[in-house]
């Protein structure tokens, strides 16, 4: 499979790059490429382009840009207001949010959030990572960490809030999608210890928030995340997948 890189610089044909320290070291020490290689890069702006690996070594990795491969085309405005959880369960969250098309993580500390820490390093990391191999043309923006009501309080209204409350008052995504206009979305999903009642109470009063339902079982945040984003997608995504040049 190509290589297919992130990278901040603008791309164009004939540019000549040097890539940051930590993705040289991944890209000679970790996956061994070697000078000549063929590579993919995007940047989230100038779609995605071809290139080629025109100097590999311990730490210094140059390559040069050929031509476009895809057009830089936009992407569904949906983010994923989460909870911090456990180290492994944040992390494979980040990742599938990447995966499934979130352009946006924001993590928010509500009541029960037992983490303190986000490390939003790791976490823009993963959602790099998982950018690159599933072949989106943007990385998530991962958001500053905030508590709850201080996200609420920021809100822009035209954002519908799909709140992920395991109580059971919410209805269906694709019951509650149906009479919410087409526009930027957001998914909220609790931490493990769900959502305490006065937050659920504040939430109801939000013209913006909807509470959803994801069924009778009480899933885990990881799972409630995963799927909500691909039940939204399901029916709000987009479904063009443009062929490569
Ligand atoms: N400890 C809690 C469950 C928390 S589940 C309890 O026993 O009630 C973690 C989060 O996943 C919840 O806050 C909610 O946002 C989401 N979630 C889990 N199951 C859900 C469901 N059936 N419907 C909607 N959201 C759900």
């Amino acid at each position: 499979m190509t290589l297919r890189l992130f990278i901040t610089a603008d791309l164009e044909a004939g540019a000549q790059l040097a890539l940051c320290k930590e993705q040289a070291h991944y890209l000679a020490n970790v996956m061994r490429a070697k000078t000549g290689e063929a590579v993919l890069v995007f940047n989230g702006r100038d779609g995605e382009w071809a290139g080629s690996l025109t100097h590999v070594a311990k730490n210094a990795v140059t390559l040069a840009v050929d031509s476009q491969t895809r057009p830089q085309a936009p992407e569904p405005d949906l983010w994923l207001v989460a909870a911090p959880i456990k180290k492994d369960c944040i992390d494979l969250v980040a990742e599938k949010a990447s995966e499934l098309g979130a352009s946006a993580l924001w993590p928010v500390f509500t009541r029960r959030t037992v983490t303190s820490r986000v490390n939003t390093e790791r976490l823009s990391a993963h959602m790099m990572e998982a950018a690159e191999q599933c072949e989106r043309l943007t990385v998530p923006q991962l958001l500053e960490p905030a508590p709850l009501d201080k996200a609420l309080a920021g809100w822009d209204p035209a954002r519908t809030l799909l709140f992920l409350d395991e109580s059971g008052s919410g209805a269906p995504i694709a019951q509650v999608l149906a009479d919410v206009p087409h526009g930027p979305l957001a998914v909220l999903v609790g931490p493990e210890g769900g959502f305490a009642p006065e937050e659920r109470t504040m939430l109801a009063k939000l013209p913006f928030a909807r509470p959803v339902s994801l069924g009778p079982r009480i899933l885990r945040a990881e799972t409630a995340a995963i799927a909500a984003l691909a039940i939204v997608q399901a029916i709000r995504g987009d479904w063009s997948r443009g062929p490569r040049n």
